[in-house]
């Protein structure tokens, strides 16, 4: 079940690889100058990107096209946290 809610979406760019299973689960993923996967900022709330990450936020319904996408992965290099913080996938540091 889909609800709309606010949730980051953080790219591992150390972990990622350029595969890009992600983009086959949820189109927002996109691939940057790098060749690494990147978040489209147009569907964002906001994006922000590090020579280490990218993290986006949202607050639409889709965060289990990004649970699809982080489950996709086969490196691991995407993590979903909903707004109470839960880790859905991949690592999350505790704050
Ligand atoms: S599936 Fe994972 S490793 Fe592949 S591009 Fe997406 S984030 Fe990077």
């Amino acid at each position: 079940m889909s609800e709309p809610a606010s949730y980051t979406v953080t790219v591992d760019r150390d972990a990622c690889d350029g595969v890009f299973a992600c983009l086959v689960r949820d189109p927002r993923f996109v691939e940057d100058d790098d060749g690494l996967a990147a978040v489209d900022a147009a569907d964002a709330e906001s994006v922000e990107r590090t020579d280490a990450s990218v993290t986006a936020t949202f607050a639409d319904d889709r965060v289990d096209d990004a649970r699809q996408a982080a489950a996709a992965c086969p490196l691991d290099a995407i993590a979903v946290a909903v707004e109470t913080g839960a880790a859905e996938a991949g690592e999350v540091p505790d704050r």
